[in-house]
């Protein structure tokens, strides 16, 4: 498979070269595959389902091409995926996918796995290492630290701003031993970005070491995204029949979203066949792209701070992708825009916990609003004409921007797929304060907890940075 870039359509570039550059060095653009190919109708309609593993080695087969072996690819998807993610059904036209059994217990891993996987693969012939350099504002730093933790010829160094993430989040962060450091910088997140980029663009530290980065626009962490959209579609279609009663139910993928790295991986997915016939935009406040959607125009602003932190963007860097796949026309034949803000997540966090017994957490609460306004009617309403008040939460368009599955969902045939993209134990204050208690942590969260703090002290200042560099890499 070649891969093009979004601002320059004439670029054309390996796998490997698409991976280990990150972005086009030239133009800024991001790597988008040439092509997309339908998956063998035979392997869609397989009795029972494909395995995860199944889906993620035909998938990244498509994407890999020739460039790593068989047997490697498979060793790699191994690897990577000793999870999977599971459908819950929590009514009867309701599946959460849960994306958050990983080790971190958010989606990130997925993506994060991956990619260190596979750079090590193409790595793995250099005799120098790789240092990767990260800045973190929360669960990036620590999805990429474990994705990385003891894979071999590569280090990490994460950066992130003391003080300005959850304790819980820090822990994640910090706790790595081996491969894995952490600074905990004295400044704020944008601090953090400055002296990684500052370090990359130094010649003299690039001529001494390997430097790269690992982050969320890299197309290895893409790619396996879209594993698990197939994989979800095709179980709920496989039972929906039975839960919903509704004869060949069309599914609407609901993904709670701030890059936007999530949802175009949908919408790669959709290509290959999995069985989703529209997608749900659906964000806090931080509503660029369904304003985009419902307007026309495209404009990135500033980030706002909201409970659910983790999509707390303003300028999404995988816009850039959507838009290269689809225009905004077609765009919104595909895809409806939502927002809520904060009181409306909490909200979300009760009315699925007294109402289906759920707990999620507060991405995916925005995901659970959305499609519970659309089933019950909202969809009705933008066809009706009457559309959402102006500056108030809820799903944005009118008849002309509605997508063309919305007079389905009037006539009550769909199913959701909520995309839960953490875990809500990592969210447990927000959470309690929504219905009364918190929920149970996982093991694996637990025992971050009680492991001792390694991250070291750093100044905001690039000089100290680079020789902390010089005397650790
Ligand atoms: C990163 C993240 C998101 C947003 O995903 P994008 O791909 O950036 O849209 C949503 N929820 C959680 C929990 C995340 O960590």
């Amino acid at each position: 498979m070649r891969y093009r870039d979004t601002r320059n359509a004439e670029t054309n570039v390996s796998f490997e070269t698409a991976v280990m550059q990150g972005m086009d060095p030239q133009t800024g653009g991001l790597y988008i595959p040439e092509t997309i190919t339908r998956l063998p109708s035979s392997f869609l309609n397989r009795n029972p389902v494909p395995s995860f593993r199944d889906i993620a080695f035909e998938v990244a087969k498509q994407f890999v091409g020739d460039e790593i072996p068989d047997d490697e690819l498979m060793a790699i998807i191994v690897d990577c995926y000793p999870f999977t993610a599971p459908i819950t059904p929590i009514d009867p036209t309701t599946y959460v996918l849960e994306l958050y059994h990983g080790p971190t217990c958010a989606f990130k891993d997925f993506g994060a796995r991956f990619m260190a996987r596979v750079m090590a693969y193409f790595n793995r012939k250099e005799s120098n290492p790789l240092h990767i350099l990260v800045a973190t504002s929360g669960d990036t730093g620590s999805a990429v630290g474990s994705a990385f933790y003891g894979v071999p010829g590569i280090d990490v160094t994460i950066l992130y701003p003391d003080g300005k993430i959850s304790p819980l989040q820090e822990k994640q962060l910090s706790t790595f031993d081996g491969n894995v450091r952490s600074l905990r910088v004295n400044g704020t997140f944008d601090d953090c970005q400055k002296l990684v980029k500052t370090a990359f663009t130094d010649s003299t530290l690039r001529n001494r070491f390997r430097l790269s980065s690992a982050n969320s626009i890299n197309i290895a962490r893409l790619l396996p995204q879209s594993f698990y959209y197939i994989y979800g579609s095709l179980l709920i279609r496989d039972r929906c029949h039975f839960d919903s009663k509704i004869d060949c139910a069309q599914i609407i993928a609901v993904v709670p979203s701030g890059n936007f790295g999530n949802l175009t991986s949908g919408l790669m997915a959709r290509q290959m066949g999995a069985p989703i016939e529209g997608f749900v935009a659906a964000t806090n406040s931080n509503r660029t792209v369904p304003d985009w959607l419902n307007n026309g125009e495209y404009r990135p602003r500033p980030s706002v701070e909201t409970l659910s932190n983790a999509m707390d963007v303003g300028a999404p860097s995988n816009f850039e992708r959507m838009s290269a796949f689809y225009s905004l026309e077609e765009s919104r034949k595909i895809m409806a825009g939502y927002w809520l803000d904060d009181a409306g997540t909490k909200d979300a966090i009760r009315s699925c916990h007294d109402r289906t017994g759920y707990i999620i957490d507060p991405h995916g609460a925005i995901g659970w609003a959305a499609w519970d306004s659309i089933r019950s009617g909202a969809m009705e309403q933008l066809l009706d004409g009457s559309k959402n008040p102006e500056g108030m939460p809820g799903l944005l368009g009118t008849k002309k921007t509605a997508p063309v599955w919305a007079k389905n969902c009037v006539g009550k045939s769909c199913v959701g797929m909520i995309l839960e993209t953490a875990h809500p134990a990592k969210f447990g204050e927000t959470v309690r304060e929504s219905i009364g208690r918190e929920p149970s942590m996982p093991e694996r969260l637990e025992r971050v907890l009680s492991l001792p703090d390694r991250s070291q002290p750093m100044s905001s200042d690039y000089a100290e940075f680079r020789s902390w560099l010089e005397k650790n890499l």
